[in-house]
């Protein structure tokens, strides 16, 4: 069974996430960049209000995946994404939270947790890592922004502590999905970044190569994986998608494809 399956619906691709689907009552999806009305270099499905575009045009994305998925915009809820690792609980109270005003998205927090059913998870990126969680026994979802930072401030594990500490869940129940994102083929970092890794991250030998004079290869999805084996999850309930962003720049915004100026797809997840 492949952990992503292809949609194509109302002219928009995005991908369902399967290896979570097929185990638990969530919709869980990553959109891509076509079929919506966006202008290069945002072409044309970015659903990112912050990156520059046409705040009208990113409404109307927003909308038809909205639309399409079935899961209505003022359900949505989105948090402000600083790459730090702060964790919030969301429900009902938050609904509509970032969708119309960037301003109103939940302050200060790169990652979302909820056990209340229709609410639904939304986050964007453009070659950072999705994460997201599902505990199918206590009903509990998480989405995480992990971009370098937030992978060496390991945010994952955060997730896991806070869904243990809020819903007493068990890390061994959780099913976890690392999205589409930039590989190590693709992620040349510099020697801050390197240290950073090396400082933080007991695995860091494991993830990290060097790449020439002060330069390393880091591969941000092994690296989430990890910090999820070392909060308790088990292997198997570890789905990766292994697309890198930057290489599939035709069907994904990448960060690094397009040296910085481009658009963002959403993590989406929502319990049913
Ligand atoms: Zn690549």
């Amino acid at each position: 069974m492949p952990s992503l399956v292809r949609e194509k619906k109302d002219n928009i691709i995005y991908w369902r996430v399967a290896f979570l689907e097929k185990r638990a009552p969530v919709k869980a999806v990553f959109s891509g960049r076509s079929g919506g009305s966006s202008r290069p270099p945002y072409a044309s499905l970015n659903l990112g209000l912050h990156v520059g575009d046409d705040p009208a045009a990113v409404m109307f994305n927003r909308r038809l995946v909205a639309e399409s998925l079935n899961l209505p915009l003022q359900n949505w809820v989105i948090g402000e994404q600083v790459h730090a690792n702060r964790v919030a609980r969301v429900g009902y109270q938050h609904a509509g939270r970032g969708v119309f005003e960037p301003a109103t998205a939940v302050n200060g927090v790169d990652a979302l947790v909820t056990a209340e059913p229709q609410l639904v998870l939304v986050a964007f990126y453009a070659d950072c890592v999705p994460l997201y969680l599902v505990d199918p026994r206590r009903r509990v979802i998480g989405l995480a922004h992990a971009g370098w930072k937030g992978s060496v401030l390991r945010i994952g594990s955060r997730v896991v502590n806070r869904m243990v500490k809020e819903f007493n869940c068990q890390p061994a129940d959780l099913l976890a999905f690392i999205g589409p994102a930039v590989g190590s083929c693709c992620y040349q970092v510099d020697n801050r970044v390197g240290q950073a890794v090396k400082n933080n991250l007991p695995w860091a030998e494991k993830v990290l190569t060097s790449d020439g004079p002060h330069h390393f290869r880091l591969d941000l999805p092994h690296t989430n994986y990890l910090d999820l084996l070392a909060a308790g999850l088990q292997p198997e309930h570890i789905g990766l998608a292994s697309i890198c962003t930057c290489c599939h720049a035709d069907s994904f915004f990448s960060y690094r494809a397009a040296a910085g100026v481009t658009g963002r797809q959403a993590a989406i997840l929502s319990l049913e």
